[in-house]
């Protein structure tokens, strides 16, 4: 490495995750500003969200079929029809009498002194009349959703810090929500460096390489709640690295992409020193991904904004090792950048379909294929040819974390790590 630059401080897989999700938790989010419902997709929600009234707002039938008394029905009783009530109606009628029913349809409010539901399977009916069919009975309370059984009115229903997604967004609808407050989402710079890169809109020369990285991270940013700004390439001088940091560090969150190896060009850590970053990392005992720097920029004098401090991730430039990386370290510090909680990359686990040899000294990550069948969902891995095979990368799902030093067999029971 040329010139001075940050004491090297390699950490094990866990141990770097812990180090991102410590200072995570020292995070605030940015201020928060409504939204409308659909708009709040992907965000967090900046509020307790109450329910507005009683859900279900009356005693709803939960089947179409016949509104009764349990214990007459029970008994075996023939019971005279009084009437129909359909969803969105109030039974107009007076109070189920004794030895009547009343028809009721799904979503209905079940009229008063009705106790349960018959569901129409399990009627037998003439005429006008209807009981048990045979071996038939019901309880108290069968078949209806009592009001206020669900959520009761003012109940908080979604906690401030909640990710809104389908789930989330029908609950508010239900409540009446057209719009809520979200926290504003973080800005994200990104910075690719590298003499040979080309963007998109340019003819790449035979040694050239386009700039991929730049778009896997706006594409995970924005994925990720965030909102990115691509900036222009950095080439592998020290003005032009100075120059891009400059401008991204005025964002909340700077990633940059390559530059972190051992490399005679690699420059980036050297301009992070000069700036006077402090670095929590410098390097990670795992595959792909090793070279991956985290640290955080002195405040700017005349910063403003929501962070007093640029937090920056240094991923390595192998387009694999970008991705992997950012799922592992930058994902969970740009969401509680967001407003949601501290958690840790989607790690689950699943049962591994091959023998794997896996490596001393590393936890490796590679690009897998997780099968979400019923039966035997499994996963195995995809092959590539190392940390630059975008198109392994994008055959796979998921990345399977094999740790460091144990052979695994088929059958295992491995962790994935979902994106
Ligand atoms: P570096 O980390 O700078 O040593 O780069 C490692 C490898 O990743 C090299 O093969 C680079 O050409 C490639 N690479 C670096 N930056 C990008 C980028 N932005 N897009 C695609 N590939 C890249
Ligand atoms: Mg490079």
């Amino acid at each position: 490495m040329s010139g001075a630059t940050a004491e090297a401080q390699v950490l094990g897989f866990a141990e770097a995750l812990a180090v991102v999700l410590g200072h995570a938790a020292g995070v605030r989010p940015a201020g928060l500003e409504q939204v409308a419902l659909l708009a709040s997709a992907g965000r967090v929600l900046a509020e307790e969200m109450a329910a507005d009234r009683d859900q279900p707002p009356f005693d709803r039938a939960a089947r179409d079929g016949f509104a009764v008394r349990a214990e007459e029905f029970s008994g075996g009783r023939r019971l005279t029809v009084a009437g129909q009530v359909r969803a969105g109606e109030a039974w107009a009628g007076e109070a189920l009498q004794s030895g009547s029913a009343i028809e009721i349809m799904t979503g209905a409010a079940v009229p008063p002194r009705a106790d349960a539901v018959a569901m129409i399977e399990h009627v037998e009916q003439r005429g006008a009349e209807v009981w048990a069919a045979p071996g038939r009975s019901l309880a108290v309370g069968e078949n209806v959703v009592a009001r206020g059984s669900e959520a009761r009115r003012g109940d908080v229903l979604l906690a401030t810090g909640t990710a809104m997604d389908a789930a989330e967004i029908a609950l508010a609808a239900a409540c009446g929500r057209a719009d809520l407050a979200a926290y504003k989402r973080p800005a994200v710079a990104i910075v690719a460096t590298g003499d040979e890169l080309v963007e998109l809109e340019e003819t790449p020369g035979e040694q050239q390489i386009r700039n991929s990285n730049s778009y896997a991270l706006a594409a995970l940013v924005a994925g990720a709640g965030g909102q990115p700004a691509r900036l222009e390439i950095a080439r592998d001088t020290l003005e032009d690295v100075r120059e891009r940091i400059a401008e991204g560090r005025t964002s909340g969150l700077l990633l940059l992409s390559g530059g972190v190896s051992a490399g005679k060009y690699d420059l980036v850590e050297q301009v992070l020193a000069e700036l006077g970053a402090e670095f929590f990392f410098t390097g990670v005992r795992m595959q792909p991904g090793k070279p991956v720097v985290f640290g955080r920029l002195p405040k700017l004098e005349d910063a403003s904004g929501a962070w007093p401090e640029c937090y920056f991730f240094g991923l390595p430039g192998n387009p694999v090792s970008t991705q992997v990386t950012f799922h592992c370290f930058v994902q969970p510090m740009l969401r509680v950048m967001c407003g949601a909680g501290v958690a840790g990359p989607r790690f689950v686990q699943a049962t591994l379909a091959e023998d794997v040899l896996s490596k001393a000294g590393l936890t490796r990550l590679l690009p897998a294929l997780l099968r979400h069948d019923l039966e035997r969902p499994g996963v195995r891995l995809v092959g590539w040819q190392g940390s630059g095979d975008l198109a392994a990368n994008a055959r796979s799902n998921c990345y399977a974390v094999l740790p460091d030093g144990r052979d695994l067999k088929a059958g295992d029971v491995i962790t994935v790590l979902l994106r």
